[in-house]
């Protein structure tokens, strides 16, 4: 990368994370996954239930991995070979894990995060229920506000990940969005968090790394 390339992405990170600071979210940066990954770690005490939701990004910090390795409850609904009423099971016991560990769609330079969901498990165990969230996302979810945010999920998330997860959905075949009522619609569920929700604690971190689409 280029200096002045570099610079860029440095002042962009510093508005996202003084933004999110502002709106009550502990935000910190760190360089790397290894680092996104030890930096989780660190704030999971041994002998807690931690859940997690649906995330490219947890699974390429090598941050599941590591879990199966902890002293701790580990619910992981969306493991391969669960049925859907275990993985139904398993998302209603996240709600009320200790810690809940997520990825997200998009944070926003002025401090907002965008999610969009199909059921809201995901978004609904970020908003309440566990005592600690913690959002891993790379660089590459900044986007300049909520507006930009829902035209890079219709124009570039969301037909990738119904691809990812095989969905019978308009934008899995073409690419395109046709804001389908598709039974397999994935984005159902539009959720900001323009603060951070007042029942639970909330920490970004930031990774200076592409991650996740
Ligand atoms: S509304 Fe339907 S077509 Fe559009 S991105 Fe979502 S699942 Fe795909």
């Amino acid at each position: 990368m280029e200096q002045w390339q570099q610079w860029f992405h440095e002042k962009q990170v510093e508005r996202t994370i003084n933004a999110l600071k502002k709106n009550n979210f502990e935000a910190v940066f760190v360089p790397d996954s290894k680092s996104a990954c030890e930096e989780v770690m660190k704030q999971i005490p041994d002998g807690a239930t931690v859940g997690v939701g649906g995330s490219v990004t947890l699974g390429q910090i090598g941050l599941l991995e590591a879990l199966g390795n902890r002293k701790i409850r580990f619910i992981w609904p969306m493991r391969q070979g669960k049925t859907p009423e275990e993985v139904l099971d398993l998302v209603r016991q996240s709600f009320s894990a200790d810690l809940f560990l997520s990825g997200t769609n998009a944070v926003t330079e002025d401090g907002r995060l965008f999610n969009v969901d199909a059921s809201g498990n995901r978004v609904g165990a970020m908003l309440m229920g566990p005592k600690k969230v913690i959002i891993v996302c790379g660089v590459n979810k900044i986007v300049k506000d909520i507006e930009a945010a829902e035209k890079k999920l219709k124009a570039w998330i969301a037909p990738q990940n119904a691809k990812r997860l095989g969905r019978k959905t308009p934008c899995a075949e073409t690419g395109v969005c046709a804001d389908c009522k598709s039974p397999d619609r994935i984005c159902n569920i539009y959720v900001t968090l323009a603060k951070k929700p007042s029942r639970n604690e909330m920490t970004i971190i930031l990774v200076g790394e592409s991650l996740g689409i």
